[in-house]
């Protein structure tokens, strides 16, 4: 059986508590590595290689620093066919969402390869007599992100791009179920000209997550995964006096004007629903009609839509989305389909039960779709992270845009309209991170940045863009006089200020 190995100090390397993890392939539902999970002793090499590289590191001229980033881009590139196999073999995403996910992963390298401009800091000549004032950012030092399954390269690259490129140390503890492309990327950071010790992955679950939260020597800790542990592990972060951020979980609902150009809204809204399997966290699960002849319309296209879609393995270049993670995951998907069930909604088209020929052990569902679901159901207050998507029907426009409003997740949001008015409105007063109009999965590019709201986002700083930046370094300001040699200043017993 193969078995995943940490990077620590440049190297790969064995070792753990004890206890491993199955890394699955989800298209046949066989265990085809193991993972050991880092205990303790894992956790403090990786760290102590941090705290020595991280000096020299942040002494490097940003440029040189930057340099490394443009290497690591152009590597990722040479490698995106691997790093996509790769992906794919153990997440499930076919292969060219998989080279999505790389490539929105190396968008943010791009970003932090602007580094020198990014930190440059603030400067004000003549702040008082003789006085210039200037503020610089400054590394933390030694940094954490814990990530999840469904995007185990862009969100590494989120995180270590620009806390690198800011001088930082970076000890990375991906996802357990898909780990192996965040060590190629640890790899290819190193032959990019990465000095060892600068970017580590340590292997684990909840325990090693805790370990990382009490390390005295982990400045910040960046985290994205479902929201109630979201939320403890900001807390408790917070509590061992590190700076947090902690993105969540959501449901984003595709809002649907009776002038929308309906065509376009389904082949957006059928491909933010289903893709991946419904496993991203800008998926659209959710669309909302307004009036009923939209909905009626709406669902006729949804329907033929639905009945066209093609589920394979990952590898199939032809199949619109492969297998879900794992088989706890999907079990959990059809639980939430009967709940749906259960409360009333109605299942237009119920994707479980499917085995693909050939595949039988594989985590495959097909797509469902609901309808009638409505706002006080569990199933649409929470997420269900799988290929199902629910009808809500609002019957005029301001009921549609409180819908989002009044959630608890607040990650994304689509509307589909020709009425810019509308839509700007919309944009302006809806309670929720990442607003899409006509487009259906509004991920910010690198150089702005991502974060959503409410349960979605626990921390005022989002991840990349200048935030990212933000997060991962500190301002020093610097309050500067340089008096002619020989003069004698007199003592003064008061609160300088800017009259003096
Ligand atoms: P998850 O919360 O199960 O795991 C995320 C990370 O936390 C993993 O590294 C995991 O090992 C660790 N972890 C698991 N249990 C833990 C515990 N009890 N205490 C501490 N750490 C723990 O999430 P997942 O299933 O890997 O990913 C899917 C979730 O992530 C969805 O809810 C999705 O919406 C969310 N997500 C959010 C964003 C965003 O930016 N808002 C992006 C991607 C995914």
């Amino acid at each position: 059986m193969r078995s995943i190995e940490h990077f620590i100090n440049g190297r790969r390397m064995a070792g753990g508590d004890g206890r491993h993890g199955d890394v699955f392939n989800p298209n046949d539902g066989q265990v085809q590595a193991q993972v050991a999970f880092a205990g303790q002793a894992e956790l403090d090499e990786a760290v102590r290689g941090a705290a020595a590289a991280q000096p020299g590191w942040a002494a490097l001229n940003p440029q040189r620093r930057a340099r490394v980033l443009v290497r690591f881009g152009q590597l990722l590139e040479a490698h995106m066919d691997e790093l996509a196999a790769l992906l794919s073999s153990e997440h499930g995403k076919v292969l060219a969402d998989a080279r999505g996910d790389v490539q929105r992963g190396l968008e943010v390298i791009e970003f932090a390869s602007g580094i020198p401009h990014l930190l440059k800091g603030e400067f004000t000549p003549g702040a008082g007599p003789g006085i210039d004032v200037y503020s610089m950012r400054q590394p933390l030092g030694v940094v954490a992100g814990i990530t999840p399954f469904n995007f185990p390269a862009m969100i590494p690259m989120w995180m270590f791009g620009p806390a690198i490129a800011s001088g930082n140390a970076f000890i990375l503890k991906p996802s357990e179920r898909d780990p192996s492309v965040p060590v190629r990327l640890a790899e290819l950071m190193l032959e990019a000209g990465l000095p060892p010790g600068v970017l580590n992955v340590v292997h684990g679950d909840k325990d090693t997550v805790a370990a990382i939260l009490r390390h005295r020597q982990i400045k910040a800790v960046s985290f994205v995964g479902s929201s109630a542990i979201a939320e403890e592990v900001y807390a408790t972060g917070a509590r061992h006096g590190k700076r947090m951020q902690a993105m969540g979980g959501a449901k984003n609902p595709g809002i649907v004007l009776p002038d929308a150009d309906l065509d376009q809204a389904v082949a957006s809204i059928i491909g933010a629903a289903y893709g991946s399997a419904g496993e991203r966290c800008m998926a659209l699960p959710v669309v909302v009609p307004v009036g009923e002849a939209t909905a009626q319309a709406l669902r006729g296209k949804l329907l033929a839509a639905i009945a066209g879609l093609r589920i394979g393995v990952s590898t199939d270049h032809d199949a619109d989305y492969g297998p879900l993670i794992n088989a706890a995951h999907k079990a959990r998907v059809e639980t939430w389909i009967q709940a749906g069930v259960d409360e009333g909604a109605e299942l237009v088209v119920d994707g479980r039960g499917f085995e693909l020929p050939g595949h039988e052990g594989g985590f495959f569902l097909k797509p469902s779709l609901f309808d009638h679901v409505t706002p006080d159901m569990t199933t649409y207050r929470e997420e269900i992270f799988g290929p199902v998507l629910q009808i809500v029907r609002a019957h005029s426009f301001e009921e549609a845009i409180a819908l989002p409003t009044r959630h608890q997740y607040g990650n994304g949001v689509s509307i589909f309209t020709r009425d810019g008015h509308a839509a700007r409105e919309f944009a302006e007063q809806v309670e929720v991170g990442m607003v899409g109009i006509n487009v259906p999965i509004p991920v910010p590019v690198g150089y702005h940045s991502f974060g959503g709201w409410k349960r979605s986002g626990f921390g005022d700083l989002n991840q990349y863009g200048m935030d990212g930046v933000r997060f991962f370094t500190r301002t020093k300001t610097v309050t500067q006089r340089w008096p002619s040699s020989g003069g004698v200043a007199d003592a003064s017993f008061l609160m300088p200020t800017s009259h003096a």
